[in-house]
């Protein structure tokens, strides 16, 4: 699948922000404005003013709306979300070298909030991977009383668990566990 890295960028961002939900987090992650800041600053994200209360508002409509774009069942109910997300944010595609980054796409309006920022990034990246028809890869953990969601870009879409670290241990030991049976010759039979 050809994914650019500020598409990936952009997956990072959106599951990082969907996991801050209850929903899938497990707790709220995004309590007050200083979570919020420190969301934004975490993520490096570009052409942020100065936040307020309705800021926060506003991204948790954003991280509701995307968690139920993530959840969408088929292709076509994930384009109707995301062109509504497109049309209703206003998506303005421009080229930019910012901050010594190599030319890569920005899609929000140039001064728009935050909310608006985030939804259109993130509408664009999952616009990419429903024209690939990758929306396989839009994944949550199999683990269980884990509801975390995080993007599958192995190559043989095999990931299973989110990378949270009890999950994440999850994930070294069925490999460990894999490599040990190709390693160890069959059991002979008894008897
Ligand atoms: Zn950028
Ligand atoms: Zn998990």
């Amino acid at each position: 699948m050809l994914i650019t890295h500020d598409t990936e960028c952009a997956l990072d961002i959106l599951v990082d922000l969907l996991n801050t939900a209850p929903e899938a987090g497990g707790h709220e992650a995004l309590p007050d404005l200083a979570a919020l800041r420190d969301f934004v600053l975490r993520h490096r994200i570009s052409d942020v003013g100065p936040l307020g209360a309705q800021d926060l508002e506003s991204v948790r409509q954003v991280r509701r709306t995307f968690l139920e774009i993530y959840g969408a069942t088929t292709a076509r109910q994930a384009a109707d979300l995301l062109n509504a997300v497109m049309a209703r944010a206003g998506t303005t595609p421009r080229l930019t070298d910012h901050d010594g980054h190599d030319w890569h796409m920005h899609y929000f309006a140039p001064g728009a909030a935050l909310a608006d920022h985030l939804a259109v990034e993130a509408a664009m990246a999952l616009a990419f991977i429903v024209v690939a028809g990758e929306r396989e890869r839009l994944r949550r953990c199999e683990a269980p009383s884990c509801a975390r969601v995080f993007v599958d870009l192995s190559r043989n879409r095999s990931r299973r668990y989110c990378d949270s670290r009890t999950c994440g241990n999850r994930l070294h030991v069925a490999a460990y566990r894999a490599r040990q049976r190709e390693a160890s010759p069959a059991p002979v039979p008894a008897g």
